[in-house]
């Protein structure tokens, strides 16, 4: 199938363009950027001409920040296409709800990714926690918003989401484990005095559920959620590439790598006419900034 990608930014270099490279199922037709451009793909500035000339092109792929996303989403339903939504799938649930009425409406396949579900242990962990009774969980996502954002100031504005732009990636790991849901009882938001959104995060969530986000971690950077249980302690590290019971390593590895594996996925939700947009790590996320105490600190700069 052809797709098109639009926004090539850090993302879209970084997983997007390998991953399609490297598919069996898609051929990168086309690009859609205000600026960038991938050798030997046709580029088109403006998203009404591609979709316009493009007809061949039946599936397009949203890199860009959640802001502008949605736009561009209505446009490829309205025009008839298939469309695949970068994390998080919109700046608020409405519009993710508006989305998925707009694609049911219109007979296309909508798919909100969340690529850290698809990290290597991720399912693993699922199939070990299924059934049982979680005592306790931990989430510690601590990183350096210097490294994996340099410059991106959209991240800090309204609808960037600040530090549940990578906070969200946990998020997703635990709405995916967890063997039954949880929701958020109390936040702690640190905004920088010159920012609009959070660079530091304290989430507490029903049964003994708590998270730390935090952007300013300039050594070791750690992705981890521990979940407690009468069997013993499972440890997911690295975003979910890594899995420890009772602090012996464990767990199937997931073949193929996140970004391939949701391509993969996209080739057989449009196949079967389906859609998927789970919205439960947004929903975390939307009530944070409702319930959320903000403190106020330090201005940042990049
Ligand atoms: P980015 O590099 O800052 O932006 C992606 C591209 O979006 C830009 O290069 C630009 O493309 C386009 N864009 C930005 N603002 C726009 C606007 N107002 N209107 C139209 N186009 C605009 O961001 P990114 O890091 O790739 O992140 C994009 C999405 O991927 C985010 O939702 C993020 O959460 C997610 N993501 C990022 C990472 C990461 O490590 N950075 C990892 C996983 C997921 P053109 O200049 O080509 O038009």
């Amino acid at each position: 199938m052809k797709l098109a990608l639009v926004g090539i930014g850090k993302i879209a270099q970084d997983q997007h363009v390998p991953s399609l490279a490297a598919s069996p199922d898609w051929e990168l037709a086309a690009t859609c950027s205000r600026a960038g451009e991938v050798a030997g793909v046709p580029s088109y500035r403006g998203f009404d001409a591609l979709l316009a000339e493009r007809e061949d092109i039946k599936v397009i792929s949203l890199c860009l920040p959640p802001v502008p996303r949605f736009d561009y989403a209505q446009r490829a339903i309205e025009a008839g296409r298939h469309v695949m939504l970068e994390k998080p799938p919109g700046a608020t649930l409405s519009e993710c709800h508006a989305l998925e009425d707009m694609a049911r409406e219109a007979g296309v396949s909508i798919y909100a990714t969340w690529h850290s579900r698809e990290a290597g242990k991720v399912a693993a962990a699922k199939s070990w926690l299924a059934g049982q009774k979680v005592s306790r969980a931990h989430i510690t996502w601590r990183e350096d918003v210097r490294r994996w954002h340099p410059g991106q100031d959209w991240v800090f504005d309204p609808g960037g989401m600040g530090v549940f732009d990578p906070g969200i990636n946990a998020l997703s790991i635990l709405t995916e484990i967890l063997p039954s849901p949880v929701h958020l009882k109390s936040a702690r938001l640190e905004v920088p005095a010159n920012r609009q959104g959070p660079i530091g995060a304290d989430l507490t969530f029903t049964d003994n559920v708590t998270a730390d986000l935090d952007w300013r971690q300039a050594g070791p950077q750690s992705w981890d959620i521990e979940v407690e249980t009468a069997r013993g302690l499972l440890k997911l590290s690295d975003g979910g590439d890594t899995m420890t019971l009772d602090g012996v390593e464990a767990g199937e590895v997931s073949e193929g790598g996140e970004y391939p594996r949701l391509y993969a996925k996209m080739a057989l939700l449009v196949g079967a006419g389906k859609s998927e947009m789970d919205l439960a790590p947004l929903r975390h996320v939307a009530d944070a900034f409702m319930l959320g105490e903000r403190v106020i600190v330090d201005p940042f700069e990049f």
